[in-house]
Parts: C-alpha cells; structure tokens; sequence
C-alpha cells in the first residue's frame, strides 16, 4: 500500500491528513493557522500537523510517498517562488526552502481550488470523468479545471482564476481590484449584498422576517430559504443569481467542454433548487447546446476532503519539484 500525505492550507485551519492509495482518508489533524504570524511560523506549523498526521496514522515518514500542500496562492514550479497569497500577504516567497527545513519529503503546492477539483475527480462525485471544471461559490469564487485527470492551471500554472474571469464589463468592483468579475455577482458575499440593497427598497420581504429584521443576519442561506416559500423578492434575487452564474459557467463550456460542471461551497447547499434552473438557464444560453448538449451541472460531495485528497495526489499531476 501506497500512503500519501496531505496539507490543505486555509485562513483559518491547517489541516493535514494520510490518504492511501484508495483515496481514503485514514488520518487527520488539525491546527489553528493564525495568518498573521511570521513566515517561519506558520511553515513550521504547517510541518508540525503534517508529521503528527503521519503519527497518528501508525506511520513513518520513510512510508510516505510524497507531500502535496494546497494554498490560497500561486507558486511558479520554475522559481519555486510562492508569488502572491491574499490570506497571507506573502509575495515572493521562497516557500519550498522554509518548508525544507521542518520536513524533508519530495513537496508539491497547488492552488486550494485546483487541489479540490482534483480531489472530486479522484474519488468523489466526478471520479467517473476524465475532464471537469468546478466552482466553489463561498464568501469568494474559487475555480479549478482537469482535464484527462490532470489539473490544467496555464503557464507556470498562473491560470484558472475562474472567480475572476469578467463577467460584467465595468461591472462592480472586486476583492482583487477588477470591476465586473464572476466572483462579485456569484459569491455568498455578492448575493449578500444585491439582497441588502434590495430589501431597503422593497420592504416586506419573508428574507426580513426570517432573519428577524436585522439586516445583518442576512446570509446565502436565508434568500434560498425565502425563495424555497414562494416569497417573490428571493425569487427575483435567486433568479438573477442563476442568470449570472449560467452566464460565467456557459463561458467555462465553451472553452473546455468539461464532462462535468461541480460546485461547491455554501451556495450548493441549495441542492435541486439551484440546480435544476441552473441547468435548464445553461441549456438555453450556451453555445450549440442543442446539438452539443451541455455538461450536467452537479454539487461536490467531499467538502474539505476534497481539498485535502487532492493535495494529497499532487505528485501524480504535477512535475517533480525543482531539487
Ligand atoms: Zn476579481
């Protein structure tokens, strides 16, 4: 049996975990990741919880295979060179080396979103699928691709930024500075917003009785809710919603023709009730889908396993790291 060790890297939790050659998880650790913390500390937690995953595993290090570590962040395979994290505020880190220093295995990072789609082709709800795009739809929109198996992230896997694809020109500013990308139409906090602005000029609404009228309360949750009771405000709000997100995931189709479409975060919990409008908008407004068909569009069953299997399997869709 092979083991595998992964690390998925999040602002709020490290979390790292053995896979076997199964994709079964058969351990897992965690550690609060207090982002604002030096550079040297958080690599050296990120070591800490690794091994003690191997040890309460049963293992050693020696019996592992490789680890693959997934971030919030871009790292060029040519420099080494983690280039930009938001959560962190690191630019241009020479993120292998700390790590070298508290844990001597062949490393891997990727993307967290990358690594996640590459845990749900591997073994979760698109494992019977070559070819896949997935969406997760959180406070932000993050946005992986494999294709045959492999994750595809462009030239020195500086791409898939899917949440940040433009969907609106000159459209509402977004966290990363651009106006009108995908992530400030389809994010919980984007819904959150349109739903704000919208009950101030439509009072009345089921959405201010469910959250007790303070507007504060208001989460993604809440407008499915209202909307799932006939209340006409959500609808109008979910309908817009699925509008926009159809119209960035049509884009997605067109260009790469994926098997599947997954989402995930939050948003998907609203399972049928989104999803079902969402492939019916999709069939109607992508190209030649009448004689191509489109991809279903289906929710992602792993959560933060996905992310964690996928880190996990690095090795086996990314080159071998630069000794
Ligand atoms: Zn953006």
């Amino acid at each position: 049996m092979k083991y595998y060790l992964g690390l998925d890297v999040g602002g709020t939790n490290l979390v790292a975990g053995v896979v076997d050659e199964n994709y079964h998880i058969i351990s897992k650790e965690h550690l609060v990741t207090n982002a604002s913390r030096s550079i040297d500390e958080i690599t050296s937690d990120m070591a800490d919880v690794s091994r003690k995953a191997v040890d309460s595993a049963g293992l050693a290090l020696s019996d592992i295979s490789s680890w693959g570590i997934g971030m919030p962040s871009c790292v060029n395979p040519k420099t080494n060179l983690l280039v930009h994290s938001n959560n962190f505020g690191w630019k241009n880190v020479p993120v292998y080396d700390y790590l070298a220093k508290y844990l001597s295995l062949p490393t891997y990072i990727a993307n967290d979103a990358n690594c996640a789609v590459y845990g749900e082709v591997l073994a979760g709800v698109a494992k019977d699928y070559t070819d896949a795009v997935m969406l997760t739809l959180g406070t932000g929109v993050g946005g992986g691709i494999v294709i045959d198996k492999k994750i595809y992230s462009g030239y020195d896997t500086m791409g898939a930024e899917l949440g940040h694809t433009k969907l609106v020109y000159n459209g509402v500013r977004c966290t990363c500075g651009q106006k009108g990308c995908l992530e400030s139409y389809c994010s919980s906090t984007a819904l959150i917003r349109q739903t704000k602005e919208a009950v101030e000029t439509t009072p009345g609404s089921l959405i201010m009785e469910l959250c007790g009228g303070d507007k504060n309360k208001i989460d993604g949750e809440v407008v499915f809710t209202a909307a799932k009771q006939g209340d006409k405000l959500a609808k109008e709000l979910v309908d817009d919603y699925i509008a926009h997100l159809a119209a960035g995931i049509s884009t997605f189709i067109t260009i790469f023709r994926p098997q599947v479409i997954i989402l995930g975060g939050g948003i998907a919990h609203a399972g049928d009730f989104l999803l079902k409008p969402l492939n019916e908008k999709l069939y109607e407004s992508t190209f030649a889908a009448e004689i191509i068909g489109i991809p279903p569009v289906v929710r992602a069953e792993l959560g933060n396993d996905a992310g964690l299997i996928g880190a996990a399997f690095l090795e086996k869709t990314m080159p071998p790291p630069t000794p």
